[in-house]
């Protein structure tokens, strides 16, 4: 293109809009309007045909042109997907071509005259993120459309959307229906971050903005609105750098980074400028750059490339909230059905503001098993996919989803026989749900008179909903981690008390377990850690070994704790413990706080129970110094097992390597277990493997006969326990782990033949 012709292109786009600006404000009817439009883009862009396409009853009709023959207007009609402008619908993309007759797609329809026209150009009217037209030029040379002629031609199309809808010329429900043509059902794969299978809405987590307004009034004082929407986007940039209530390190510090490179990017606020120039809005002008990003990221095969355009993307779309006002997340506006929740990542914060009673499921483009949002996602019983591709182009607001977090895969607009195999499924879930409840009232009691310890772990305040409706024996382990996972900044004192205080209430006289801080490893907190890069957060500086030497924290702990149970029993756990010097140290923490508050006046609890976990394999060879100093041992299977296999247990490809009911480990927790009873110490298993009924059978059958595992366990665990005979089952398990056969094979069976509801 010649810098002559680049010139005139320009000032043609500044053209345009000007007069369209004028069109825009005149009292003329749509149809009038529309037929200016053609008039303003043929003369600017020298072409001799200019054409509105519009869809009606689900087909293209020609609504105005300028060229072609008017008796065609409102009669040539295209289906979408038939010839170049059906083909321009159907994939939103722009065509621009020396000779349209050479495309195959090309379709002749003699009413319009067109024969004599050799080159094309047109571009998609979208509205909604669907299209709802075309526009397009014709001319007789054979010579493509400059690239600067194509953007007028869509910033054209952007005013025309406007146009059109506000004159009621394409009505919402057409553009639904041309949404659900246009959408086929897609089936996306991720990473399973928390398992389970949810039904509900799309909905995303930052609404996508849509554009009502896209010639400005005032160029000025658009101008003023795009200069205070970037310095806004770059402070929460700057913010988000330094306060990094965000997952794990890693992936997201590079993420920020490049919004950061972005935000300050000179090119593309200039290019949002010279879009203003041409007499757009702010809006519009965003909008319009954003389009020739996507036109890029569409077009690119690198995958960096790619991912770099994907987060200049994202960053529009927060100038966009930002500049037109709307910055509510979807949590603002409420949930008012089953709902998959859509963003590209989370904070833990951000979950919880959503409500429960409707959130089915999330899905996320980033994520991963060690992020906080994913534990707080897990011990609220929410399926999480993680690291899903292109969300934001496959799926609208507000279509049907299927959540597969179990097989790793997401149904988008699904088909009927998938939705009716989920359905089977869900109603299967409901079925056997409604027989548990059924059990509610009943003691968790084996055939055979044996009274098994039932309890839940838990670690929010919601969860304590949970004690009453699964009426489980009180709460084995409360994570008070999750309080410092979810903030930004360090819980203060009056905060932890208030919330082990409402533990407590809603316990009433049910007995609760707090663990001090379990913080480090896969439950990274920066602002306490600060930027600490370890080797091996699982074998690092984490929970108790952090708590003992950041002292303060776990002394505002145990004084928030001694407060919260003022008249009531503590019972108090360490966690990863792996010398029992340590419990020493920490009970003795604990115990100066009691003196103090004591000889202070405060009211204090009327007895602590101290505890301890074990989930370091060392800690199992010095019980007999240990068991005598503590009043009960907690056995964390989900830490216990990386360390005794050396397999990491964020690990997905370590996931299901070792298998949880193997020899050596069911030998290991024997020994434990018989241990502890020659004490006299009870001992609980609070780690996952006790809530699949499975596994917890073969933890029955090595003498264990107290669990706390996930709240959603506690009906089919009941059903478990009712359905055994304990005597029998401990004689052959000794058998078993002597003859070191499959237990996993021989429980199966056990179970399968006795009729042991552990399937
Ligand atoms: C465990 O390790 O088994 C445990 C219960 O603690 P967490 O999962 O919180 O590390
Ligand atoms: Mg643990």
């Amino acid at each position: 293109m010649n810098a002559e012709r680049n010139v005139s292109a320009t000032s043609a786009a500044r053209e345009i809009l000007r007069r369209l600006h004028d069109v825009m404000a005149t009292k003329a009817g749509a149809q009038a309007k529309l037929n200016r439009v053609v008039d303003i883009v043929a003369g600017a862009l020298s072409s001799e045909v200019c054409s509105v396409y519009l869809l009606r009853d689900g087909v293209l009709e020609l609504f105005a042109t300028r060229g072609l023959a008017q008796s065609a207007v409102h009669v040539t009609r295209l289906a979408v997907g038939e010839g170049l402008v059906g083909t321009i619908a159907k994939t939103r993309e722009a065509l621009n071509l020396a000779e349209a007759k050479a495309h195959p797609d090309f379709a002749y329809k003699p009413e319009t005259g067109e024969e004599s026209f050799h080159s094309f150009a047109g571009v998609p009217i979208i509205r909604q993120e669907t299209a709802i037209g075309v526009l397009a030029v014709q001319h007789v040379d054979p010579r493509e459309y400059a690239d600067i002629e194509i953007e007028a031609l869509q910033t054209t199309a952007m005013v025309l959307a406007e146009l059109i809808s506000s004159a009621g010329l394409v009505d919402d429900q057409t553009v639904q229906q041309a949404r659900e043509r246009e959408s086929r059902p897609a089936r996306m794969t991720g990473l399973k971050l928390v398992e389970g299978v949810g039904r509900g809405q799309a909905v995303f987590h930052q609404p996508r903005v849509i554009v009502e307004h896209t010639v400005a009034d005032d160029i000025e004082a658009e101008r003023a609105r795009v200069y205070a929407a970037f310095q806004m986007m770059r402070e929460q940039i700057d913010n988000m750098m330094g306060q990094a209530d965000f997952a794990a390190p890693g992936d997201h510090d590079e993420i920020l980074e490049t919004y950061k490179m972005f935000a300050y990017d000179e090119g593309w606020s200039r290019r949002i400028n010279e879009a203003i120039d041409t007499g757009l809005t702010a809006e519009a002008a965003i909008e319009r750059v954003q389009m020739k990003t996507r036109t890029r990221m569409r077009a690119t095969k690198d995958p960096f490339f790619q991912e770099r355009l994907h987060d200049l993307d994202d960053l529009s779309n927060r100038l966009l909230r930002i500049v037109s006002g709307q910055m509510d997340t979807a949590a603002k506006r409420g949930l008012q059905q089953d709902m998959i929740l859509i963003a590209r990542n989370l904070g833990p914060a951000e979950l919880l503001e959503y409500d429960k009673r409707f959130l089915r499921g999330v899905v996320l483009e980033e994520g991963s098993l060690t992020a906080h949002v994913t534990i707080i996602a897990r011990a609220m019983g929410i399926p999480v996919l993680g690291r899903v591709k292109d969300l934001r182009t496959t799926i609208f607001e507000g279509d049907p989803l299927l959540l597969d977090a179990q097989r790793g895969a997401l149904f988008v607009r699904p088909s009927e026989p998938v939705v009716h195999q989920f359905e089977e499924q869900v109603a299967l879930k409901a079925r056997r749900q409604a027989e548990y409840a059924k059990l509610r009232d009943l003691p968790a009691e084996t055939v055979d008179g044996a009274r098994i310890t039932l309890m839940m772990n838990a670690g929010l305040r919601s969860d304590m909903e949970a004690l009453d409706i699964t009426n489980a024996d009180g709460i084995g382990l409360f994570r008070t981690e999750f309080q410092f996972l979810v903030s930004a900044t360090l819980p203060r004192r009056e905060r932890q008390t208030q919330l082990y205080k409402a533990v407590l209430d809603a316990a009433g006289d049910r007995p609760v377990t707090f663990r001090t801080v379990d913080i480090g490893g896969d439950k990274a907190v920066p602002y306490m850690m600060g930027d600490t890069v370890e080797e091996n957060p699982a074998l690092g500086w984490r929970a108790l070994r952090l708590a003992l030497e950041r002292e303060g924290l776990m002394k505002v702990q145990a004084r928030a704790l001694i407060d919260a149970a003022a008249g009531r029993t503590l019972r108090l756990m360490f966690p990863m413990v792996s010398e029992p010097w340590e419990f020493d140290e920490a009970r003795a923490l604990v115990e100066a706080q009691l003196s103090r508050m004591v000889a202070r006046g405060h009211p204090v609890p009327k007895k602590i129970e101290f505890g301890c976990m074990l989930e370091v394999p060392a800690l199992a060879e010095s019980l007999d110094l240990l068991l005598p100093r503590i009043d009960f041992l907690s056995v964390g299977t989900n830490d216990l097992t990386q360390f005794l296999f050396a397999a990491d247990r964020a690990n997905p490809k370590l996931a299901d390597r070792y298998d949880w009911l193997s020899v050596s480990l069911l030998r290991f927790l024997k020994r434990v277990s018989d241990q502890a009873r020659a004490a006299r110490r009870p001992v609980t298993v609070c780690g996952e493997m006790g809530g699949r009924p499975l596994d917890a059978l073969a933890l029955l059958g090595i003498g264990i006969e107290r669990l706390s595992i996930t709240p959603a366990g506690i009906g089919p665990m009941k059903a478990m326990i009712r359905s055994l005979a304990l005597a029998p089952l401990q004689h052959e398990m000794e058998g078993w782990l002597r003859r070191g056969i499959n237990i996993r094979t021989a429980l199966t069976e056990y179970a399968s033949s006795r009729g042991i509801a552990a399937g």
